[in-house]
């Protein structure tokens, strides 16, 4: 039985005060949620936001990391540095990180691979673009950056990750997937990770969706076999909308 996972992706929003204020209302309202939760400021606003979520019910993420430990990479946050905050887990693969800032499939891996290491979890983000949903593409997209970006990721490793499913033309754009062409591809991906690692892996993973959920379309995406959880933006900005997907049904 997998557990519904809902995250709420903060993305360069917000100051420490505004942060806090978020944090705390999150923490009230989701106090008898029944699912996992999360939530990723920015890095700046890690250190303020961990002591309000600590011993709750809400883990701390981070939106990036680099893909070395340390050393001469201005600009760039080790897992090191992320780890002595209390960040639990870190979004990888982002379609931000993807498309704006041209991270690849192996610099993804590579950085999968070194939360997996120091013990994050990875969120890792798939998904397609609008042309290539339209070229029929979509599938073979989200199976090369499954593949890709789990390389080298033995089993025993695999309950350390966690996929997010996120069309990047659904992204930000108030256009969601249906909740049956979403299914589709999770249950594409599963299948991917079925062929990998095997069917009782694949029937563990938690594969979220992301795109434009709001409080009035989670409950139905959320009741599709292969969708088991979202990652939220927009929506996550404020608690009067983040907390109703995250109590969705
Ligand atoms: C996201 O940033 O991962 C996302 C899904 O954004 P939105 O919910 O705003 O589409």
């Amino acid at each position: 039985m997998r557990n519904y996972y809902i995250a709420g992706n903060w993305k360069m929003h917000k100051t420490r005060a505004e942060a806090a204020a978020l944090a705390g209302e999150l923490v009230s309202g989701l106090k008898d949620g029944k699912h996992k939760y999360l939530v990723a400021p920015s890095f700046t606003l890690l250190e303020t936001v961990a002591p309000l979520v600590k011993g709750t019910n809400i883990r701390l993420g981070a939106q990036n990391m680099a893909a070395e430990e340390q050393g001469a990479h201005t600009g760039e946050t080790s897992v090191l540095q992320l780890k002595d905050l209390g960040v639990q887990t870190v979004i990888l693969g982002h379609s931000e990180r993807r498309h704006l800032y041209k991270e690849d499939d192996a610099l993804i891996n590579k950085k999968v691979k070194l939360a997996l290491q120091h013990g994050l979890e990875a969120i890792l983000c798939i998904g397609e673009l609008l042309e290539e949903r339209e070229a029929g593409k979509a599938e073979a997209v989200c199976e090369r950056q499954t593949v890709k970006g789990l390389e080298g990721i033995p089993a025993s490793s695999l309950s350390g990750i966690v996929l997010a499913y996120e069309p990047v033309w659904a992204i930000g754009t108030g256009k969601t997937a249906t909740p049956e062409d979403a299914d589709a591809i999770h249950a594409c991906v599963r299948n991917v990770i079925a062929k990998l690692y095997g069917q009782a892996e694949a029937d563990k993973i938690i594969i979220q969706y992301g795109g434009s959920v709001k409080a009035d379309n989670a409950a139905r995406l959320m009741s599709k076999e292969n969708i088991d959880g979202a990652l939220v933006g927009g929506a996550a900005l404020k608690a009067e909308s983040f907390v109703p997907i995250a109590k969705f049904g």
